[in-house]
């Protein structure tokens, strides 16, 4: 492994994470994300778009996020030091609106008057249907007729907020079709909107521009962490469905080879095809949504059905740059099931008072038994992505019996 290799350098100017990344799209959209892509290089040279960025982040998001000890939850298990990066106190619950608003911003200076997005669970809707207020734009927030139906409270904040929510009635009325469906409604008018992707997928130069507006995580992290205990974490740990949130934090430690990265994927019900959606531990490379990646295929190179338990992990790809980092062993994928996230759900709040998103609780499940197979002096930094008000409904109902609810 050679530093430049793990660099925050990369992409290259094709996009391009060694061999992962690229740009696979229809001819008519190449002049359209060139021009996206040059718009974003212009604006991240310009010291007024990162100022009114910052400011947006410190006075509407309340950033930075704390980092907080989890003292009760160390001295249970008694090895390393488990740390929070808490994401999930931002504004709106989550670190989704951090490249949100990085991206309604970008689609303001680009003089696009509507930012278009699918969502599945709608957490990615109502974050950017909140940016676009801010900024005043349009937004149009695909969902198929399933979600919305199983995801009305954001359907309703989505409402509140001022998006038109467009239901999505083909196929299986769920979070692929919603995708199908916005991107034909990008390619429709790709001059007046801007399609804002919700991980650090899709083609170049997405991945590279969520990373970046997500990577202040990692920069805050790395100060506040050295500031207070005088070292950096040994370990980091964040879950990956897409991968921004562990994206956000990995970015800043990439070349800080003893810190080790640790990303957490799904594994569901059970590594049977369809019962997970562990990409990096049992995909194949393949191209999907506009990049190459490792992909859960079958042999014709269609997606593979996923499942997790967390609805923000369910996808069969993974951003570029974590295939890249599997590969050259910088950063290590591992999994968590569905009863390990709910019951680190449970620890989580019942040692330290804080609720996690199902998503996030599978980097706390995975943190845990780290933690207890590491020395007292080593410590583990986890991003917790997000809290869980959105999923306490869901958790009462499934899973409340075995915790005495
Ligand atoms: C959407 C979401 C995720 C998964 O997305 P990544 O791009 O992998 O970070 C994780 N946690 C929360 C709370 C989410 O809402």
């Amino acid at each position: 492994m050679t530093k430049d290799i793990a660099s925050i350098e990369m992409p290259d100017e094709k996009g391009w994470f060694g061999e992962y990344g690229g740009s696979f799209i229809p001819p008519q959209l190449e002049e359209i994300l060139s021009d996206i892509n040059k718009a974003y290089l212009e604006i991240t040279k310009d010291p007024a778009f990162h100022e009114e960025l910052n400011m947006l982040y410190r006075d509407f998001v309340g950033r930075p996020s704390p980092i907080f000890y989890l003292k009760n939850l160390t001295e249970k298990i008694g090895g390393a030091g488990i740390y929070l990066k808490r994401e999930d106190l931002n504004h709106t619950g989550a670190h989704k609106i951090n490249h949100c608003l990085g991206e309604a911003l970008l689609c303001k200076k680009m003089g696009k008057k509507k930012i278009i997005a699918e969502t599945g669970a709608g957490q990615h809707g109502v974050a950017l249907a909140t940016a676009a207020v801010l900024v005043g734009l349009e937004c149009d927030i695909y969902m198929g007729v399933i979600d919305i139906a199983k995801e009305y409270p954001n359907v309703i904040r989505m409402k509140i907020l001022g998006a038109n929510v467009i239901p999505v009635e083909r196929g299986t009325q769920t979070l692929k079709d919603a995708v199908d469906a916005a991107f034909e409604a990008y390619l429709a008018d790709p001059v007046n909107q801007l399609y804002a992707i919700g991980s650090v997928v899709g083609p170049h130069p997405f991945p590279m521009m969520v990373r970046d507006f997500q990577a202040v995580v990692g920069n805050e992290a790395k100060v506040q962490f050295q500031e207070k205990y005088n070292k950096l974490p040994d370990n980091l740990v964040a879950c990956v469905g897409g991968g921004s949130n562990a994206m956000g934090l990995f970015s800043a430690f990439l070349e800080d080879e003893q810190v080790a990265l640790w990303g957490v994927e799904p594994s569901g019900r059970g590594m049977d095809d369809g019962d997970h959606a562990a990409t990096l531990t049992k995909g194949t490379v393949g191209v999907l949504h506009g990049f190459k990646s490792y992909v859960l295929q079958d042999a014709e190179g269609e997606p593979l059905p996923v499942y997790s338990v967390a609805s923000g992990l369910d996808y069969p790809g993974v951003g570029p740059q974590h295939s890249l980092l599997k590969d050259i062993g910088r950063a290590k994928y591992e999994t968590a099931s569905d009863v390990e996230a709910i019951d680190a759900l449970f620890e989580l709040s019942r040692t330290e008072g804080i609720i996690p998103a199902i998503e996030s609780a599978h980097a706390m499940a995975f943190a845990m038994k780290l933690a207890k197979d590491l020395d007292k002096d080593q410590t583990i930094l986890v991003n917790l992505s997000g809290r869980g008000d959105k999923d306490i409904d869901f958790v009462v109902e499934n899973y409340g019996a075995k915790y005495g609810l």
